[in-house]
């Protein structure tokens, strides 16, 4: 038996070892993000200032004609066979020990990727009537290439509807702390929640009503990020009535809350240095986020969180 670790979140040995369901690789570190946009867009948990390159057409052209260079297969969208990839030197194996997925950040991600799965799985055709495919999930360090194109680290965690995958370098929770986030279990766990409320919204259909060329407080990129917050409540509040989490602790929640608040659109435009513009917003004021992620925590309903008014979820 090991001790209680401070901001333990998963139940006795819920996601030991759920490093083996997730992709690995490490890339070369600088040069700027150059994400796909557009058609087949993905979809990052906030969108700083810069950062952010323009689209790097071979890539998709690549996509287009089947696979990606580097000898890597591409992660085809997939009915639950996850291939466990390990490239540049970064692997999970620290994940198979005790007590690692309340320990170490990665483990943490990839135990919440498995949860997912366990929730979903009946919370979708219940709610929505749809049937669940698993999505994949692909821890990077530095760099990755994806069916998105490639991204650099300071991208932040992203989805990327192409390959259903969610991409995340666990160095963005530093980052986090900076924008004014907390670090905390709970906190980055809805980071990788989020990015799979928009794998469930890639299934519904209306992921690709995002644009965050249309941007505005009233826009439907706003509406699929304030959703796919929500979504991130809903795992939460399923993960602790399934048994998966521990008790949910105040704490744990003002920390989750802390963070969706950091990313509000609002907060990054103060931050770096600009004026408080809704018009420019893609992912909500740090008002909505918080509000977002507590109404699907509060309720369990993917009709709390209708930001597109849709009306199709069964209660
Ligand atoms: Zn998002």
């Amino acid at each position: 038996m090991f001790g209680k670790i401070p901001g333990m979140t998963f139940k006795g040995n819920y996601g030991q070892g759920a490093g083996r369901s997730v992709q690995t690789s490490s890339g070369a570190g600088g040069g700027g993000g150059g994400l796909a946009r557009g058609a087949g867009v993905a979809l990052p948990i906030l969108l700083s200032g810069g950062g952010f390159g323009t689209v790097l057409v071979v890539l998709v052209l690549l996509w287009l004609f089947g696979g990606l260079g580097g000898g890597g297969q591409q992660p085809a969208p997939n009915q639950g066979q996850h291939q466990t990839q390990s490239q540049g030197g970064y692997n999970l194996e620290h994940c198979d020990q005790a007590g690692a997925q309340n320990e170490y950040a990665d483990c943490r991600a990839a135990a919440t990727f498995e949860s997912v799965h366990d929730i979903w799985s009946h919370v979708l055709p219940e709610q929505a009537g749809l049937e669940y495919r698993e999505p994949n999930m692909h821890l990077f360090q530095n760099s990755v290439t994806t069916g998105c194109g490639h991204a650099s680290s300071d991208t932040g965690p992203f989805y990327c509807p192409r390959d259903e995958t969610a991409y995340l370098d666990v160095s963005f929770f530093d980052q986090l702390t900076q924008l004014g986030g907390s670090a905390g279990p709970l906190a980055q766990e809805y980071a990788t929640a989020h990015e799979m409320g928009h794998h469930i919204q890639n299934i519904e259909g209306t992921l690709g009503l995002s644009d965050y060329k249309n941007p505005g407080e009233d826009s439907a990129a706003v509406a699929i990020e304030l959703q796919a917050d929500c979504y991130a409540g809903i795992w939460a509040n399923y993960a602790q009535r399934q048994d998966i989490l521990e008790p949910v602790t105040d704490q744990q929640l003002n920390e989750a809350i802390q963070t969706a608040r950091a990313i509000g659109d609002d907060n990054i435009q103060r931050r770096s240095g600009g004026d408080v513009d809704p018009d420019a917003w893609t992912h909500g004021s740090s008002e909505e986020r918080s509000r977002a992620f507590m109404s699907g925590y509060q309720t369990g309903k993917m009709s709390a969180c209708d930001t597109l008014n849709r009306g199709v979820y069964r209660d």
